[in-house]
């Protein structure tokens, strides 16, 4: 049960119908119903409708409100159909969102961010270089996929959210409470009934974060960054692989299969001579192969294309065929992730926000926003 506060009330979008039938004594159908209108609303009724009695929707008002984030940007891309969004929070950190379409027509994802900024600091991504603000409520992850679900409604009507990615800004398993909480609002139905087979959680590698998701949330599908296979290489990218070795993370990855019976993503981004040899392409491979031979079942492997992130210490690999033919003829296959919105700084590890004011904190730089090779772009 939610402890009720008059002050600060409790965000609706952070609550599950039976949470808030417990802390506002009503009944279940009411609250129920009350979930969803402010799920579809974004705001409370002062008059019940006839569906909810009176007083169960007064004592959710008395007890609840439903706050919203600010939109300061959307940018729909010129080249492909997705839509980058900027939203500012109340305390003035600004995080991003990206609208990504699917294979099928009228389906899309929606790519959040976990945290404002993020402590992990992966060479490779514009976030990693500003540090952490603060995670995110529960809520604030749940209003990024209403607002754009909102704006998609009203752009494309029938058109619908189906899948989400945690791959936005911040390390979702670093803030694992408000995310595990944000899964369980997102995926019931009276909220934003995303199935939860077509939401994924991507980590730079939280080992401990691994086997909560997977008690957790079994549903939801897991996604690991490797950065590099080679130990040196990876924590020089990487620096999380200080405290967590990627045999770790690996470990943690393989009982989430396991237990989950899904193989999870390995996404690579492919580096200008930090990580594109063919020697690192024969260390995945067999690495990929232990992996199915020890878990179960194969990783699937998504090369991703190094987006510049404003200056030349990294640089994009030109190896992308020669490293997937290394993996193929060693029996290991692998897709080459598309990362659309460039031109409006939606791609991969490109959304740098330094253009936009805000209020109180530094702004934030930017986040890794790719597609899941489970979810694909049309
Ligand atoms: S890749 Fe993810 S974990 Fe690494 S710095 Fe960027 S947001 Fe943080």
């Amino acid at each position: 049960m939610i402890e009720a506060s008059p002050n600060p009330p409790l965000a609706l979008q952070g609550l599950l119908p039976d949470e808030l039938a417990a802390t506002c004594s009503i009944e279940l159908a009411d609250a129920r119903r009350i979930v969803s209108l402010a799920h579809r609303r974004g705001e409370l009724p002062t008059r019940a409708p006839a569906t909810i009695r009176r007083a169960a929707l007064d004592a959710a008002r008395a007890r609840c409100h439903v706050p919203t984030l600010e939109v300061v940007e959307r940018r729909p891309s010129a080249v492909d159909p997705f839509v980058k969004y900027a939203f500012r929070l109340h305390d003035g950190a600004i995080i991003e969102s990206v609208r990504i379409p699917l294979e099928k027509a009228g389906r899309y994802a929606v790519c959040v961010s976990s945290q404002a900024g993020c402590a992990l600091a992966c060479a490779f991504c514009a976030t990693g270089r500003m540090g952490l603000t603060r995670n995110l409520e529960a809520w604030e992850i749940v209003e990024q996929v209403r607002l754009v679900r909102r704006d998609l409604e009203a752009e494309h009507p029938g058109a619908r959210v189906h899948g989400i990615v945690f791959q936005g800004m911040g390390e979702p398993l670093a803030n694992a409470d408000r995310v595990l909480r944000a899964i369980r609002v997102l995926s019931e139905p009276s909220a934003q009934a995303i199935d939860r087979r077509n939401i994924t959680v991507c980590t730079a590698g939280l080992p401990t974060g691994i086997r909560r998701l997977a008690e957790e949330a079994p549903g939801v599908r897991l996604g690991v960054s490797l950065g590099s296979v080679r130990p040196g290489a990876r924590r020089a990218l990487m620096p999380i692989d200080s405290a967590h070795p990627l045999a770790e993370v690996l470990a943690a990855a393989g009982e989430h299969a396991r237990t989950t019976g899904y193989a999870p993503m390995w996404a690579y981004t492919l580096l200008l001579g930090q990580n594109d040899t063919d020697e690192d392409a024969g260390h995945l491979a067999t690495l990929a192969r232990d992996f199915a031979r020890t878990h179960g079942v194969p990783p699937r492997i998504s090369l991703i294309p190094f987006n510049s992130i404003g200056d030349d210490a990294l640089q994009r690999s030109d190896r992308m065929e020669a490293f997937r033919n290394v993996l193929f003829a060693a029996g290991v296959g692998s897709i080459v992730r598309y990362s659309g919105g460039g031109d409006v700084g939606a791609a991969c590890g490109q959304l740098a926000r330094t253009d936009l004011p805000r209020r109180g904190a530094a702004s934030p730089r930017g986040a890794r926003v790719t597609v899941d090779p489970g979810i694909s772009p049309r």
